[in-house]
């Protein structure tokens, strides 16, 4: 599937998001934003507020909700929503070589630039390639979402790890059957 790179990986950064682990650390949110530094200006503060954080989970919820429902209707509502929390502010630039479109002023505090990012990145996808094309994994023990980039939007798990043990149990359930 030939996405826009930047579009491409904005919705990454918006799953990576939704499947972000928050029960093992109350600061989670800081801690991903670390980890995903390379979307924000440098100069931008990352520590986020006990609020702060709360709002992050809310973003992260809303990215979920849109890969989890399963009509057009549902989509377009929790995409708005999540559209509704975005403050986006276009600009061009060729910082890594490419010119390619940022969605959130350079200036803007390290949330917003992240639901910016998020929210612009997962429309993106969804007005250009379908809402059909995220979704949750289909492995019994997860509940991670993704999104299919595969040609044919075949893709029904998170991962390769969750798709290979998926075959293994469903090859065991026939021997045992
Ligand atoms: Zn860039
Ligand atoms: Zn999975």
């Amino acid at each position: 599937m030939d996405y826009d790179t930047y579009g491409s990986n904005a919705v990454e950064l918006a799953i990576h998001l939704a499947n972000a682990d928050r029960a093992s650390d109350p600061d989670w949110a800081a801690a991903f934003l670390r980890a995903h530094d390379e979307w924000f200006t440098p100069e931008t503060a990352l520590d986020l507020s006990p609020a702060e954080t709360r709002r992050a989970a809310a973003t992260a919820d809303l990215v979920r909700a849109v890969a989890v429902a399963d009509s057009q209707d549902d989509v377009i509502a929790r995409l708005n929503e999540l559209l509704a929390l975005a403050r986006p502010h276009p600009y061009a630039t060729d910082h890594d070589g490419e010119l390619h479109l940022h969605y959130a002023r350079p200036d803007a505090p390290v949330l917003d630039q992240l639901t910016t990012t998020v929210a612009m990145g997962l429309s993106q996808v969804v007005a250009q390639h379908g809402w059909q094309r995220l979704g949750v994994c289909s492995a019994e023990t997860c509940d991670d979402v993704y999104v299919d980039t595969s040609r044919n939007a075949s893709r029904r798990y998170c991962s390769n790890t969750c798709a290979s043990r998926s075959t293994v149990a469903a090859y065991r359930a026939r021997r045992k059957a």
